[in-house]
């Protein structure tokens, strides 16, 4: 695959909008309601303001379909690393992922430096999980109260950038981006192809690239929205981390999804040492079901009820 999925300017103001899709090559919802947008803008001539590009994060890993080939793109973006890769890069010593890493990057920057207009830059990164009831937003705290963020109506998790070192919506919010993890639900679904798909026409109205009118889109993502929204918190806070290693064969029960309730003391996983017992009472997010991931789950607790 072009790591291009489509590209889209017209006038010289309006945001730039990057939609990012398999950053994690197994997650294709988010590559698949990238190409569906950009076919309906092309096909419904729908007019947009700014500049509009929809990229794939790990070519090498979506063409094989699976997460990543030598390391997590999704957890190496420190500034120590990308400049250590920036200046040390041996393309003959190099892994997948540093290529990966090196591409991606000097497509942003072109971007960035064709197209700096001084108004509002907006990453979506757009996931899916291994686990169901997988939909929420990641964000860096203070991006909270943004209307692009707010318009999604997900649970939005403030500080899970404190234990995933290296997210590129970190580093690319510490570049003047409105960056966040738009996570669809769970991976090869319909109900994570819609919630993207409608969810991007969102996102590209609340910053004012389309006008509602223009699509019907929008009233695809208030159905699915009612269709879960009294059961999601609204924002939420990280109790803990359950880190796993390959050896230490981590295996989650049967049955957990994000935001369901959990007590202290109940056993939730196993793995070489027995099982693994929950500490403290709260919700647990993206349980593990897939091989790759070095998270087992996390244990969140609302902190701010929907209004
Ligand atoms: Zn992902």
């Amino acid at each position: 695959m072009n790591r291009i999925l489509g590209k889209k300017v017209e006038g010289a103001s309006g945001p730039l909008i990057i939609l990012l899709g398999g950053v994690h090559g197994n997650e294709d919802t988010g590559v698949h309601s990238i190409i569906n947008v950009f076919r309906t803008i092309e096909e419904r001539k729908i007019p947009i303001k700014g500049k509009l590009i929809g990229l794939i994060g790990n070519v090498r890993a979506y063409d094989k379909g699976i997460r990543f080939l030598d390391y997590d793109l999704n957890r190496c973006w420190t500034e120590e690393f990308v400049e250590d890769l920036k200046a040390n890069h041996i393309p003959e010593l190099a892994k997948a992922e540093d290529i990966e890493l090196l591409d991606l990057l000097m497509e942003i920057e072109q971007l960035v430096k064709t197209y700096d207009t001084g108004q509002l830059k907006i990453l979506a990164d757009l996931h899916a999980t291994s686990s169901d009831n997988g939909n929420f937003i990641v964000i860096p705290e203070d991006e909270a109260d943004q209307p692009v963020i707010q318009s999604l109506r997900l649970p939005i998790i403030i500080d899970l950038e404190k234990y995933l070192n290296g997210t590129l919506l970190e580093y690319m919010h510490h570049r003047g981006f409105i960056s966040f993890a738009f996570e669809g639900g769970l991976i090869g679904s319909d109900r994570a192809l819609n919630l993207h798909t409608s969810g991007i026409w969102e996102i590209l109205y609340s910053a004012g690239m389309v006008e509602r009118r223009h699509d019907h889109e929008f009233a695809k993502y208030d159905q699915i929205m009612d269709s879960f929204i009294h059961k999601l918190p609204h924002k939420v806070s990280v109790l803990y981390r359950h880190k796993v290693k390959r050896k230490d064969c981590f295996k989650m029960r049967p049955g957990y999804h994000n935001f369901m309730a959990v007590k202290k003391g109940e056993a939730v996983a196993d793995d070489i040492k027995g099982e693994i017992i929950i500490k403290k009472d709260g919700m647990i997010f993206m349980p593990l079901y897939q091989e790759l991931g070095d998270d087992g789950f996390f244990v969140v607790k609302e902190i701010e009820g929907r209004l």
